[in-house]
């Protein structure tokens, strides 16, 4: 513990020069695979998700949510994207944990004890619980999404549904202890993983993209949660800022258009697992790769 980002950065940094002389097959250390692994899902339906949802004109039917949490990973580093739901914010809301994500994070080579980097895309329930699974970790958050669960606005109904105080404060406590690291805008983090601040969903919301042997992977979070809400510009109920919300579709076209990223993930949305290569094994109906199969 103490150790700064940039610290710990440069340490691994010597490691990696130390193990230039040595390459083998591995792909290249800012090459990544992504995991993208569902922990729980629940029933639910358009009208329910969708902002306003009379004015599309459109039936009502079932849409679905899952849940995910995300795996950045080659030989070198693993870097972990929200940690999914506590069990308390789950049951209160009745949703279905499929399996632990403790379990989860370590059937999937994830070791608390080496503390990876964990990047919190904003603070609702469903991606900061279990945060204390990561005594020693480093957090990586927005500033602004910091200093808003602080501030005036946190305890407003419309905002507060979304979080638990549990979680918050936890976070509050990883702060004093030194290991929060915020930015705004944008942060590279290592070598092949970006995080761009875009805001609407949350004031502090996050995206990230990462390398792969497959493309450059844009991990949206939330600030897309279904394709069809990018897609088809159909807003989530949940929302901060409506115009953040569209700039924040706006700024994902123009990265698709100019060739920024090649491969977008979801969210929530339950098409998501099906766009990829699944994991071999138990896990195949929950789990999919980007960028390399697991061996
Ligand atoms: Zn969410």
């Amino acid at each position: 513990m103490g150790l700064t980002l940039a610290d710990r950065q440069g340490s691994n940094e010597g490691i990696l020069m130390a193990k230039v002389d040595s390459v083998r097959t591995a792909s290249p250390s800012d090459e990544y695979r992504v995991t993208i692994v569902k922990y729980g899902t629940r029933d639910v339906n358009r009208r329910d998700v969708y902002l306003n949802y009379q004015l599309y004109n459109e039936p009502n039917a079932p849409i679905g949510m899952d849940y995910f949490f995300w795996l950045i990973q080659n030989d070198d580093r693993t870097i972990v994207v929200d940690t999914g739901f506590s069990q308390a914010g789950g049951e209160k809301r009745q949703r279905t944990t499929l399996y632990p994500v403790a379990q989860l994070m370590n059937d999937f080579g994830v070791d608390p004890a080496s503390a990876p980097d964990i990047i919190v895309t904003h603070a609702h329930y469903d991606h900061i619980g279990n945060l204390d699974l990561f005594p020693t970790s480093t957090i990586v958050i927005a500033q602004q999404e910091l200093d808003f669960w602080k501030g005036p606005h946190a305890h407003r109904t419309m905002f507060h549904h979304s979080v638990e105080d549990d979680d918050l404060r936890y976070l509050s406590q990883a702060v004093k202890e030194e290991r929060v690291h915020t930015f705004s805008d944008h942060l590279g983090l290592v070598s092949g993983v970006e995080i761009i601040e875009v805001g609407g969903h949350t004031p502090g919301q996050l995206m990230v993209k990462v390398n792969t042997s497959e493309g450059v992977v844009l991990l949206a979070s939330d600030a897309i949660h279904y394709y069809e809400e990018y897609e088809r510009d159909m807003l989530f109920m949940s929302v901060a800022s409506l115009v953040g919300m569209y700039e924040g579709f706006d700024r994902v076209r123009r990265m698709e258009e100019s060739g920024e990223i090649d491969i977008l993930v979801s969210g929530h949305d339950p098409d998501t697992l099906a766009r990829f290569t699944p994991v071999d094994g138990e896990y195949r109906d929950v789990a999919a790769v980007i960028g390399g199969s697991r061996e």
